[in-house]
């Protein structure tokens, strides 16, 4: 499964913003783009006009690095999300949030999607009592969402368990602390999304 495995600091850099991408350190005094916010490149720190195909271009770039979807796949979630009803740009945002490795890391048990993404993989979770190692599964209103039994002991899960009740979760999880496990109790709504994405933007790229 192709994934992206370049420096992540310099996405964020790229992007002018923080992307969150490797948990504890990004809000630590270690993040790099708190260090130097410039893009990366010998001409980073020039200041340069950005159209509006930039600007569009940049929208798409930033999202699709912040849920960790590369290029192809990411096109694949707009068509799914034009053929849905509704506005397109909410769609496609609702669809990358529905994304399995996505839940994992919103209902606390991985500090960033990356990880998460590694530990669904490895096979760590169940998705309705069912081992569960495909990232980019749909979730849905019902479905329950745990570490597997006897994954529970695992250093790293322990250690993710222990902050997991205190993480920030969105309305459409109700995790549970005692079972480690997490119900999807609505879908996840655009108001869910607690960074700055202008979807629109992103529509437009594609629209053209
Ligand atoms: Fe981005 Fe900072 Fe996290 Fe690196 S540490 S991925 S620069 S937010």
């Amino acid at each position: 499964m192709a994934r992206y495995t370049g420096p992540s600091c310099k996405l964020c850099r790229r992007e002018g913003t923080k992307l969150f991408l490797k948990g504890d350190r990004c809000t630590s005094g270690k993040c790099a783009f708190d260090h130097r916010s410039t893009a990366p490149g010998q001409h980073g720190a020039a200041r340069k006009k950005i159209g509006e195909y930039g600007m569009q271009m940049r929208e798409k770039q930033k999202t699709r690095r912040y849920y960790g979807i590369l290029e192809n796949q990411f096109r694949l979630y707009y068509k799914a999300a034009e053929k849905k009803e509704g506005m397109t740009g909410e769609n496609l945002l609702v669809l990358l949030e529905r994304r399995l490795d996505n839940a994992v890391y919103r209902m606390g048990m991985a500090s960033s999607r990356k990880e998460a993404r590694q530990l669904v993989l490895h096979g760590h979770f169940t998705l309705n009592g069912k081992k569960a190692t495909i990232p980019s599964i749909q979730i849905k209103p019902g479905d329950v969402i745990a570490v597997k039994e006897s994954s529970r002991e695992n250093a790293k899960l322990k250690e993710l368990a222990e902050t997991a009740a205190s993480a920030v979760k969105p309305k459409w999880i109700d995790f549970s602390e005692s079972t480690l496990s997490a119900k999807i109790v609505a879908m996840p709504a655009r108001e869910d999304i607690d960074f700055e994405i202008n979807e629109q933007l992103i529509v437009e790229l594609y629209s053209k």
